[in-house]
C-alpha cells in the first residue's frame, strides 16, 4: 500500500528536506512503524479516542437537506469530536507517539490557531511541554485561540520574519526541530510535510472513513456511491477516503476553496490551479509564480488557506482516483447558512465548502445515490467573522 518505500505516491512526496533533518525524519519513520503497531500504543490511543475525544462520531442521517437535495446524505459528525475538529485525531496520535518515543517536549506551527489549540490539548493531556509558532499577524488575528492554547499551558512564539503568517511560523518550527530533537517532536497538523508525514498523519485520520465503512453498512447496508470532504492540506478528506481506496465504485470528491473565484489570483485551489513544485519538503501541486515563489492565497475560511496540498492528493488527481472542484467564499456562505437553517448545525467555513458544492450541483446526483459528507468542524469559531461579512456586527 502507499506510500512505497520512498515515501512516494507515485512521483509524488518524497523527503526533500535539508541534511540535518533527515536524521530525524528517519528515526521518526523507524519508531512510527515499530511503536504504532503495539499493543499498548494501540490500546492507549484507542481509549483516548473514545473516552477522551468521544469516538466514534456518528455518522447522521441529514434528513432534512436529503430532502432539500433530493438524495441521500449522510453526515460524518467530526464537528462534535473533542475541541470541535477532526484536528484532534492526529495531534493525540502524534502526542502520544512522541511520548512513547521518549520525548518530552513538542512544538507546532498554526494559522488560524485550530491546530495549535489541538496541539495544546493534547500536551496537557499526556503531559509534554508544548510551543507553538505562530506568525504576528495570525497572533493579532487570531487572539482567542491564542488565549486558549495559553489556558491550556502552550508557550506561544509569535514570528515576526517574512509575511508573519503560517508559511513563515512553519519556518521557525523547522528551525526549533533541528535544533532540539533529541527531545522535541514537530507535530505536523495535515497530510503534508516530508515523508513519513503524510503517511502518518493520514493513518491517524483514517479513524473517520473506518467508522464510516463499519456505520454505513449497518444503517443502508452497502457502501455509499460518493464521499465528499474539503481539502485544505487534505487531512479530513483523505481520512475519509482512504479507508475505501480499493472499493473502486466508491467516488471520491474534494472540494477546494475558489475564494473570490479560480479566475482571479485570489483563492487557494492547489490541485486545481497549481503546478507541480516542491513545498514545504514535498512534492506535490503548488501555488508558485513562474519564477517558483508561492503565491499569496485566499480562502473566507482560514483551514483552506494554504498554498499546498498532500502529495497523496496529488497523486489520486493524476490517476483519477479522485475528482476535485473548487466552490468560492460566495457558495461556502451559502453552505454555511443551509446547514445552520435546515439541519440546526452550524458547520465551519471549511466544510460549508462542500455543503455549498453539493447544493451547487445537486442534479449530478440520482435520486438513490448515498452520498457521505465529512463535516470537519463546527461553526462557532467562525460565526464572529460570518456576522461582520454579512454586516450583522
Ligand atoms: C484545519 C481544518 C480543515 C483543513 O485541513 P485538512 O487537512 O484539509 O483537513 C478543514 N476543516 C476544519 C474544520 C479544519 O479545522
Amino acid at each position: 500500500m502507499l506510500p512505497d518505500r520512498k515515501g512516494k505516491f507515485g512521483i509524488f512526496g518524497g523527503r526533500f528536506a535539508p541534511e540535518t533533518l533527515i536524521g530525524p525524519l528517519e528515526e521518526l519513520e523507524k519508531e512510527y512503524k515499530r511503536i504504532s503497531k503495539t499493543k499498548e500504543f494501540k490500546r492507549e490511543l484507542n481509549y483516548l479516542l473514545k473516552e477522551y475525544a468521544g469516538r466514534p462520531t456518528s455518522l447522521y442521517f441529514a434528513k432534512n437537506f436529503s430532502e432539500y437535495l433530493g438524495f441521500k446524505v449522510y453526515l460524518k459528525r467530526e464537528d462534535l469530536a473533542f475541541t470541535g475538529a477532526h484536528k484532534i485525531n492526529n495531534t493525540l496520535g502524534q502526542v502520544l507517539l512522541a511520548k512513547m518515543m521518549g520525548k518530552t517536549r513538542v512544538i507546532a506551527e498554526t494559522g488560524a490557531g485550530q491546530h495549535g489549540v489541538a496541539t495544546a490539548t493534547a500536551s496537557a493531556l499526556l503531559n509534554m511541554e508544548c510551543v507553538v509558532y505562530m506568525g504576528e499577524i495570525d497572533v493579532e488575528r487570531q487572539k482567542l485561540n491564542v488565549y486558549r492554547m495559553k489556558l491550556l499551558g502552550a508557550q506561544i512564539i509569535s514570528v515576526t520574519s517574512g509575511s508573519r503568517t503560517l508559511k513563515d511560523a512553519i519556518n521557525e518550527a523547522m528551525r526549533d526541530w533541528i535544533t532540539n530533537f533529541k527531545t522535541t517532536h514537530y507535530v505536523i497538523g495535515s497530510v503534508v510535510g516530508p515523508h513519513p508525514y503524510p503517511m502518518i498523519v493520514r493513518d491517524f485520520q483514517s479513524i473517520i472513513g473506518k467508522e464510516t465503512k463499519k456505520q454505513i453498512i449497518k444503517k443502508e447496508g452497502r457502501l455509499p456511491d460518493y464521499l465528499v470532504a474539503c481539502v485544505g492540506g487534505g487531512s479530513n478528506s483523505l481520512g475519509l477516503f482512504y479507508p475505501f481506496y480499493n472499493n473502486r465504485d466508491v467516488k471520491f470528491i474534494g472540494i477546494e476553496a475558489g475564494g473570490y473565484g479560480l479566475e482571479t489570483e485570489k483563492h487557494a485551489s492547489t490541485l486545481l490551479k497549481g503546478e507541480k513544485g516542491v513545498l514545504h519538503g514535498s512534492f506535490s501541486y503548488v501555488l508558485q509564480d513562474n519564477y517558483g515563489q508561492i503565491k499569496i492565497t485566499h480562502s473566507i475560511s482560514a483551514g483552506l488557506d494554504y498554498p499546498g496540498v498532500g502529495p497523496e492528493h496529488a497523486f489520486y488527481k493524476d490517476t483519477k482516483r479522485a475528482d476535485y472542484f473548487a466552490v468560492n467564499d460566495e457558495i461556502a456562505l451559502k453552505g454555511f447558512h443551509i446547514l445552520s437553517e435546515i439541519e440546526g448545525i452550524i458547520p465551519a467555513l471549511e466544510p460549508a465548502h462542500a455543503i455549498g458544492w453539493l447544493v451547487e450541483n445537486k442534479e449530478k446526483f440520482r435520486k438513490d445515490d448515498i452520498v457521505v459528507v465529512c463535516l470537519s468542524g463546527r461553526g462557532d469559531k467562525d460565526v464572529m467573522e460570518v456576522a461582520k461579512i454579512e454586516g450583522e456586527l
